[in-house]
């Protein structure tokens, strides 16, 4: 589309992708297909993809800046551009760092696939140091589950002198708040299935790379080892993009409202949220990113079988693993195996997009009934 280029970021969120012919559809229907009849440029769908994919791709790396791959998951997806390290290449990674990844990594060290090295992200100059002869760095922020904020303009541009691709799983920020490839980073990720889905009803990812032909190594990837997503999440996916940059402002608004609140609360510990200004990523979270975003972790007073027992006691906000819907959701993260380094009732709360006092109500109501 030739006027992509001039629109402005909320635009493209709603234009890019959207069929234009005369008598088209207004958006791109569900595309329920395998194969394509020979002689045209498509042959089969795990290979080149189809049309209301490519939508979605245009749009997504419109938003991001780069050239985006979708994948059936995020971790497909994450698994993609891990592909690109050479057999026993250094990966350096966060420790606080999506569990998915670290699995991801771990179970190749144990077969020599990788050799990963897990660094404290906000420490810019050992990330540095250790990425002195790294095949790639790895790098979350915010990070899962301790919202912490990394310094990504800085470690991009240490990491391009020491000639190591950057790659920047996104999920938490979404293009809304954060381009990492406009900071630097070669690849931005994305597990679709939170935010940009939006509506905790699809399981999807992506990858956006900052040039074309690494994108087209992406997309290889996709088509030898299956991860095509399905027709029916590329169009919710496309659908939820549509309504992204709304739906990230109320969330985030809602987010600011509860921050201070839930800080300032006596069954409350502490808040981990950039929008906090005594929070440690404060500072450089107003530089890199558009916003302090929708994530928050808290620590109750108390242990880890009072946090469940708050966790129960909500009516409104649902306990889930998962995150990003304009639902708000929320869980107690060291029930998870792996996950024994974090306080014990330490609560990760994906803010939604309810009425604020509600949320409010809800939160206190809980705290009160189980303190
Ligand atoms: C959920 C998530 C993933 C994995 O995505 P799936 O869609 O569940 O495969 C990767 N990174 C982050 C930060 C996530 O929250």
């Amino acid at each position: 589309m030739s006027d992509l280029g001039s629109w402005r970021f909320d635009t493209r969120a709603i234009a890019a992708g959207r069929p234009h012919a005369p008598g088209a559809p207004m958006n791109h229907p569900p595309e329920l297909v395998s194969t394509y009849r020979m002689g045209g440029e498509r042959i089969y769908l795990r290979d080149e993809g189809g049309t209301l994919w490519a939508a979605f791709e245009e749009a997504l790396g419109s938003l991001e800046g780069g050239a985006a791959v979708a994948f059936a998951s995020g971790m497909a997806a994450v698994r993609a551009v891990l592909a690109g390290v050479p057999l026993g290449g250094v990966v350096v990674a966060p420790t606080d760092c999506y569990s998915g990844t670290v699995g991801l990594l771990d179970d190749g060290a144990a077969s020599g696939r990788y050799r990963p090295r897990y660094v404290e992200v906000t420490a810019t100059e050992r990330v540095l140091a250790a990425c002195e002869g790294a095949a790639l760095l790895w790098l979350e922020s915010p990070t899962n589950p301790l919202i912490e904020i990394a310094d990504l303009r800085a470690l991009c541009a240490g990491a391009r002198d020491l000639g190591v691709p950057v790659a920047v799983d996104n999920t938490f920020a979404s293009p809304v708040l954060q381009r990492p490839l406009e900071l630097g980073a070669a690849y931005a990720v994305h597990s679709v299935t939170k935010l940009i889905g939006g509506h905790s009803d699809l399981m999807m990812g992506a990858a956006v790379a900052r040039d074309a032909e690494a994108a087209a190594r992406l997309a290889h990837r996709r088509e030898l080892e299956g991860g095509i997503p399905g027709a029916l999440e590329a169009f919710l996916a496309l659908r939820g993009l549509r309504t992204l940059p709304l739906r990230v402002e109320r969330a985030q608004a809602n987010a600011a409202e509860l921050a201070p609140r839930l800080a300032g609360h006596p069954e409350v510990e502490r808040v981990r949220y950039p929008g906090l200004p005594d929070d440690p990523g404060h500072r450089l979270a107003a530089e890199q990113m558009a916003g302090f975003g929708t994530m928050m972790s808290f620590d109750l007073v108390g242990d880890a079988a009072r946090a469940d027992a708050f966790c129960e006691a909500l009516r409104l906000i649902t306990p889930t693993t998962s995150l990003g819907g304009v639902e708000t959701t929320l869980e107690r993260r060291g029930r998870h195996r792996g996950q024994e380094h974090l306080p014990p009732s330490l609560i990760r709360m994906s803010v939604g997009c309810e009425a604020v006092e509600d949320l409010w109500a809800d939160l206190d109501r809980a705290l009160g009934a189980t303190a």
